[in-house]
């Protein structure tokens, strides 16, 4: 990344982009173009938005934390009427509420939904709430998936998303600053015939010229060059291996909290491979915050909204491994202790280690 610039209309950038191109499809499990924008990945929601709904229509988005609430209120920064259908914090949206909802109200035209809901830890069931909405309705499904696509499976095109966005700084392992956005085909129907008022962020214009593999606008190079090599990482280690290792670090992230009498925001079932969040009953989470910055330089996040001073969140996506996890797991039972909670030093660690030793025999 550190490369010196090249020109941005040279045939060095058009080789770049050009085997940028074929792999980004491969992530997204689409054969549709995926977009580059520059931008952070608001910037690829807000274009999802505006290339979709018309002034006027009704749309339906899925809130099951703050990134749901986002989609909200970018529809409210245009004339869009709005629908909320909002999951108790910490739960995944229900395919068949989302049903009901449809048959009740027909005239929405676009639904919007997060795959990873960062705020939460909740891996919604994209899959099943585009099934819904296509059997109801003649919806689009957009997926804000900024916090998960690249560490978990995504197949955009057997599952029917039609619109699915994504941004650099998560489990793509680059700085921000890049938005990814692909669309079905029968989305790029509704685009072109959409009225909304949009130019830097019309899909149409980064769709025509990544045909002659180019940008509308001057591309972000220095990530670029980032993102190439991304790829090829997630290429030399395969796809299903880049997956595994993320639910590997879900299970022993969870386990210890677990073993450590900690609770969990979220079920199981529900639970994101790429992020945490814990709920703890008896100790409070920002102290524990503090402790790990002040101590050990180790950054976790709290919570968002109305989860702010409840919960913590461990992230653990991309550039992170098994023994990133063991590693902050004994760093956190240290901060534990000193904000005042008894625990047995070591059985956060011993539960992810048993984890990892019964992955390994799987393997
Ligand atoms: C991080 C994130 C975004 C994008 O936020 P930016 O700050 O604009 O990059 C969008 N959706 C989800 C689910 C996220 O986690």
């Amino acid at each position: 990344m550190t490369q010196p610039m090249i020109g941005h209309r040279g045939q060095e950038t058009k080789a770049l982009l050009k085997s940028i191109k074929p792999k980004l499809q491969g992530i997204f499990g689409t054969k549709e173009d995926v977009l580059i924008i520059t931008g952070s990945g608001t910037a690829g929601l807000e274009t999802a938005v505006v290339n979709t709904v018309n002034p006027g229509d009704e749309v339906l988005v899925l809130v099951t934390g703050a990134f749901g609430d986002r989609f909200v209120k970018i529809c409210d920064a245009y004339d869009i009427k709005v629908h909320r259908l909002e999951a108790t914090w910490g739960e995944a949206a229900c395919p068949e509420e989302v049903k009901t909802y449809l048959l009740a109200n027909k005239k929405i035209k676009v639904v919007f939904t997060t795959y990873c809901e960062t705020s939460t830890g909740v891996l919604n069931p994209v899959s099943q709430l585009a099934n819904v909405v296509h059997e109801n309705s003649d919806a689009l499904v957009v997926v804000d998936g900024v916090s998960c696509v690249g560490g978990v499976e995504t197949k955009m095109d057997e599952w029917g998303i039609d619109v699915l966005v994504t941004g650099s700084q998560k489990a793509f392992m680059l700085p921000a600053g890049l938005t990814f956005v692909a669309a079905s085909e029968k989305a790029w129907k509704v685009m072109e015939e959409n009225k909304q008022s949009r130019f830097y962020l019309n899909l149409i214009k980064y769709r025509d010229r990544l045909a002659d593999d180019s940008t509308p606008f001057t591309p972000a190079l220095s990530l670029l060059f980032g993102l190439e090599q991304v790829l090829n990482l997630f290429e030399e280690e395969g796809l299903e291996n880049v997956f595994a290792r993320h639910t590997l670090m879900m299970n022993m992230t969870r386990a210890a909290m677990k073993a450590l009498d900690i609770p969990l925001l979220t079920s199981d079932e529900s639970a994101s491979p790429t992020v945490t969040a814990v709920k703890p009953s008896d100790f409070d989470p920002e102290m524990l915050r503090k402790v790990l910055k002040k101590e050990f330089g180790l950054s976790i996040a709290g919570g968002q909204q109305h989860l702010k001073g409840q919960i913590f969140r461990i992230g653990h996506m991309g550039y992170c491994s098994p023994a990133d996890v063991l590693q902050i797991i004994g760093i956190l039972e240290i901060g534990i202790v000193k904000v005042g909670k008894m625990i047995n030093l070591g059985e956060g660690v011993k539960a992810a280690q048993e984890i990892y030793l019964q992955q390994e025999a799987l393997v």
